[in-house]
């Protein structure tokens, strides 16, 4: 029989595999439910045999580790930066140079390439094994931010093929646009303000020092450069070549050209073509194609001779800054905006440009009446990247961050560390009422049918409705007088928030609107918790002790039950009859079932581990994590730990398999 060891080995290499298929091949062979089911048996392998523990083993990808300060360590070969040119006359002046050191006669063939736009990173393997992962810092040195970059998918963590023995590979960690607008959607669930561009979030995710949470974000990795000895290479398109075989993401947009008229028809097929890109890139990069030549031509101080970037200008307009207003969102934090001149910017009419916060006013150090230069590249929020130093505002008229909330006029602060400035006047200041309301009602939220973000802002300023529990308040009579309100749409409206009564305990969790506590966390806490006082009696350690919540959220909510008005408005919610607690549905209790205890181990044909314990406990089971002489039945599914099996048979417990326990239920 096969032992642990090999045992293991072989599924690791197997989850290696289907991990490339899915995510560099985008052509998995098997179902993500027999991958999770691999998964699974792997990691309760690992759990019972701690003593072949791999670092860099499949399992390794949800993260983990949680780092303090990122060692910063020297790169081997320094990561250089790449001269720039914009225009098709400097790519004629720089093979003019090359050629220069390359001999008029020389034959020169370019690889051109994508220049992603993300962080660079530059990836240490060792006998085929991710070993490190450095950001490019300096040049000179970076941060090692190893475990980080393991929880990304596209980054190999075990090569295949004829790869060699010691080498570092260079790429660039991006976050494409889906993953981005997912995680700004997220954001704006959450009343937090906007991530402003997929590399900005790519690089600050690399930074956290939770790779659990890393692990969360949809990052990819694009490879483009080799660095070593004695490779088996010698060319540039070679080495993508290479890579690519050895298991790396390698986008397949790369051309080898043989002169710069194929250059240029590159870039101008990417000029128009970029905006299809699933990815953000800032431009194109020309590489001398052999090494040899390569060798030849070396590196200036900064720049390698040999490679080139070609940036595309982004679309940027000039126009009048004519005043900065701030935005109040839900949660308090308070965005600036600029207010602009209207001018045309790729064929829409902007008005207005996020400013993000105080820092970024003082960077631009902007005065109104300043001529200022507005981009939209892609989808984001038009930005301000500059300012015309040639026609500036008057120097009185400096833009200074406001102190005060512009909505009601109390104090803002500032949180160490955070550039974002809040009103923390939560209950008195209109905006963040609407919408926390607006968000209670919201369709992932309370769902209230009937009653629209609009009617909220309407009957706030009514003064019908001041926080969520008036909703509960709300009277036919007060609302028919009102304008737009009929008899018939007051009716839905009533009966919208009358049934909104019986939504689940996750669901009201999630309309509180707590910091942080998105859909996915309020359903966590609310299995595991149970109940709101659970949850008003947690201190911070209980919470951190659960799964996938981390100091934040912990800290989140203990601030929130720690007010008086938070607990004040969960008392009206209760007596209103909302649901608080989490219900166990009891379907019909089963007498084979009733008080029995079960454990539940392996996978399921037909049911989900999740789905095969509610039906038990809603069957009047019991779910028990390990195998005890308490136990009544352990239900063994495909895989299930030898272990437990033996310690079952041990104790005379019966064993069901899943035919058995379909029976057992008198199906
Ligand atoms: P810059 O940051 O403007 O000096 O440009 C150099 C950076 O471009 C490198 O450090 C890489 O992070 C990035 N880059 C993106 N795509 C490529 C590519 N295909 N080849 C080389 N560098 C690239
Ligand atoms: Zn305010």
């Amino acid at each position: 029989m096969e032992d642990i060891q090999s045992k293991l080995i072989r599924l690791r290499n197997e989850l290696h595999e289907h991990n490339r298929l899915y995510y560099i091949e985008d052509a998995p062979i098997i179902s993500d439910f027999e991958f999770d089911a691999l998964l699974r048996e792997l990691q309760d392998l690992e759990n019972r045999y701690p003593e072949f523990y791999d670092s860099n083993s499949p399992t390794q990808r949800v993260g983990g580790g949680v780092t303090k300060n990122f060692n910063t360590i020297a790169h081997r070969y320094p990561m250089y930066s790449l001269s720039n040119t914009y225009t098709k006359e400097e790519l004629v002046q720089w093979e003019e140079r090359i050629k220069k050191i390359l001999g008029e006669e020389a034959e020169v063939s370019y690889t051109c390439e994508l220049k992603f736009d993300g962080a660079s990173i530059s990836l240490t393997y060792e006998q085929g094994r991710l070993i490190q992962a450095l950001t490019r810092g300096d040049g000179v040195q970076g941060d090692a931010i190893t475990a980080n970059v393991k929880t990304i998918n596209t980054v190999p963590l075990q090569l295949k093929g004829d790869y060699p023995e010691f080498f570092e590979i260079r790429g660039e960690i991006i976050l494409p646009w889906e993953g981005f607008h997912k995680m700004n959607e997220k954001r704006a669930a959450e009343g937090e303000p906007l991530y402003s561009n997929p590399r900005n979030t790519a690089s600050g995710s690399l930074k956290l020092q939770d790779s659990r949470l890393v692990a969360e974000r949809p990052l990819s990795c694009f490879l483009y450069a080799l660095a070593g000895e004695q490779l088996p290479i010698s060319s540039q398109f070679e080495a993508l070549q290479k890579a690519r075989e050895w298991g790396f993401k390698v986008p397949d947009s790369a051309r080898l050209v043989h002169s710069l008229e194929g250059v240029f028809e590159f870039i101008d097929h990417w000029e128009e073509m970029r905006q299809e890109l699933p990815y953000e890139i800032d431009g194109i990069v020309i590489k001398v194609n052999a090494l040899s030549q390569q060798q030849e031509l070396g590196f200036t101080a900064k720049a390698p001779r040999w490679a080139i970037a070609f940036k595309y200008q982004a679309e940027a307009v000039a126009t009048v800054l004519e005043g900065v207003t701030y935005q109040v969102g839900r949660t308090g934090s308070v965005t600036p905006v600029a207010q602009l001149k209207p001018v045309l910017i790729s064929g829409t009419i902007v008005k207005r440009a996020s400013l993000h916060n105080a820092d970024q006013i003082a960077k631009l150090a902007l005065r109104i009446g300043d001529a200022v230069f507005v981009e939209k590249g892609g989808e984001i929020i038009p930005k301000i990247t500059g300012v015309d130093s040639t026609s500036r505002g008057r120097i009185e008229n400096k833009v200074e961050f406001i102190t005060h909330c512009p909505e009601c006029h109390s104090e803002l602060e500032r949180i160490d560390g955070e550039a974002q400035h809040y009103c923390v006047n939560q209950s008195g200041c209109p905006p963040q009422q609407i919408g926390k309301i607006q968000h209670f009602i919201s369709r992932k939220a309370m769902d209230i049918e009937g009653l629209g973000g609009e009617t909220v802002g309407l009957l706030y300023h009514e003064g019908i409705l001041s926080n969520l529990s008036d909703l509960y308040r709300l009277e036919k009579e007060q609302l028919l007088p009102l304008e737009r309100m009929a008899e018939k749409s007051v009716n839905n409206l009533l009966e919208g928030i009358k049934k909104s009564k019986e939504k689940p305990f996750s669901k009201v969790l999630f309309g509180l609107g707590i910091r942080f506590v998105g859909e996915t966390v309020a359903k966590r806490l609310a299995n595991s918790f149970g109940s709101i006082e659970a949850l008003q009696n947690a201190t911070l350690e209980d919470l951190i002790a659960e799964d996938d919540i981390g100091e934040r959220i912990a800290q989140s909510i203990v601030n929130y039950f720690g007010q008086e008005e938070n607990n004040k408005l969960i008392e009206d919610l209760k007596s209103f009859g909302l649901q608080l607690e989490q219900i166990k549905l009891i379907k019909k209790v089963n007498s084979a079932f009733e008080g029995k205890r079960f454990v539940v181990s392996g996978v399921f044909e037909k049911y989900s581990r999740e789905d095969i314990k509610s039906e038990i406990e809603s069957l009047g089971g019991i779910i028990a994590s390990s195998v005890s002489s308490k136990t009544d039945f352990l239900l063994a599914g495909e895989g299930m730990g030898p272990s437990k099996k033996a310690k079952a048979e041990a104790l005379k417990i019966t064993i069901l398999s899943e035919q058995d326990y379909t029976s057992l239920k008198g199906e």
